[in-house]
């Protein structure tokens, strides 16, 4: 088990970010696989199912010690592999330990609150993983990219600036500490992606057709805007790597390579929380064999 841990942090290594303040997205390359090649693939299998149970264990511990409580985040380009990634990390996992949440264009009643509310509502309770697939970093990505979307906030005129997104990352930085400080460990994944082979996998869904479902125009068309979404994502990443909430920049090119980085993630993180059973006091220990004598009388 330890070895898995060590072997999963010397992993993820390359990848965390916990001080954003160098970091530039053009120094990640989203074809990397970490060295293995992929006629040793198969190993890199047994290490993610080996990596998979270990989760399960964990999030057994974190559910039964009730103390903490941990959120993952994800953000990507489109046909980055979000979804596959949730479902195969945590496809070991206890379905009620752990609550999954898709954030897509607010609704009314969410545009007429500040933009972390809708996000705030569905933080996980304590003893549980959440998963965010997209969260409140859309608010710094594709209403960015787009002020169309920020017009359409109602905003007071006067607090709508061009200092606006650095505010509005200085507000995400400092609720991911006040989260940590309330028992959240937060992790967040960017799923790098190449424009290169988001466009295969843009072309797969249209030749496959139990993939067509999948296609949408509308991300084709925000193909047009990927260099200021790949700014947004660096300032992002920038203003939001810290110590306590690191993100994880998972090259996203191969599929086996991405799961592997995020599910060693995962488990350091949860590793890192010396999770353990509670500890059955003397008189639960009476308690536990009165119950028994009781059962054993029945019989
Ligand atoms: P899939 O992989 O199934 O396409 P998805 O996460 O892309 O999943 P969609 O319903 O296609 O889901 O897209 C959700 C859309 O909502 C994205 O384009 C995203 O940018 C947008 N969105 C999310 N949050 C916000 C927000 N706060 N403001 C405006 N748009 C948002
Ligand atoms: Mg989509």
């Amino acid at each position: 088990m330890n070895d898995t841990i060590e072997r999963a942090r010397h992993f993820i290594r390359p990848y965390r970010i916990d001080d954003g303040r160098k970091f530039r997205l053009k120094d990640f390359d989203p074809n990397d696989t970490g060295g293995i090649s992929s006629d040793i693939k198969a190993d890199a299998k047994e290490l993610l199912q080996g990596g998979i149970a270990l989760l399960a264990e964990e999030q057994d511990r974190l559910y039964a010690q009730d103390r903490w409580s941990i959120l993952l985040v994800f953000q990507a380009m489109d046909a980055a592999g979000k979804d596959g990634v949730i479902r195969h990390v945590m496809s070991g996992i206890n379905p009620q330990g752990c609550q999954v949440h898709s954030f897509k264009a607010p609704s009314a009643e969410e545009m007429d609150h500040d933009f972390l509310w809708r996000c705030a509502c569905r933080l996980p309770e304590r003893g549980r993983i959440g998963i965010f697939n997209r969260s409140y970093y859309e608010e710094v990505l594709v209403v960015r990219v787009h002020p169309e979307i920020l017009a359409r906030q109602r905003l007071p005129p006067d607090l709508v600036g061009d200092d606006i997104w650095d505010k509005r990352l200085k507000d995400i930085r400092r609720f991911e500490r006040y989260l940590h400080r309330n028992g959240t460990i937060v992790r967040k994944f960017f799923l790098h992606v190449s424009k290169d082979e988001q466009r295969r996998r843009f072309m797969e869904r249209l030749d496959r057709p139990e993939k067509n479902w999948k296609f949408s125009a509308a991300d084709v068309r925000e193909r047009a805007h990927w260099d200021a979404y790949m700014d947004a994502y660096e300032q992002a990443i920038r203003a939001t790597a810290t110590e306590e909430a690191p993100w994880f920049v998972v090259p996203a090119d191969n599929k086996w390579f991405t799961r592997l980085v995020v599910a060693a993630a995962i488990i350091d993180a949860m590793d890192s929380l010396k999770l353990a059973y509670p500890t059955v006091t003397d008189e639960q220990r009476r308690e536990l064999a009165a119950a028994r004598e009781q059962l054993l009388g029945e019989g």
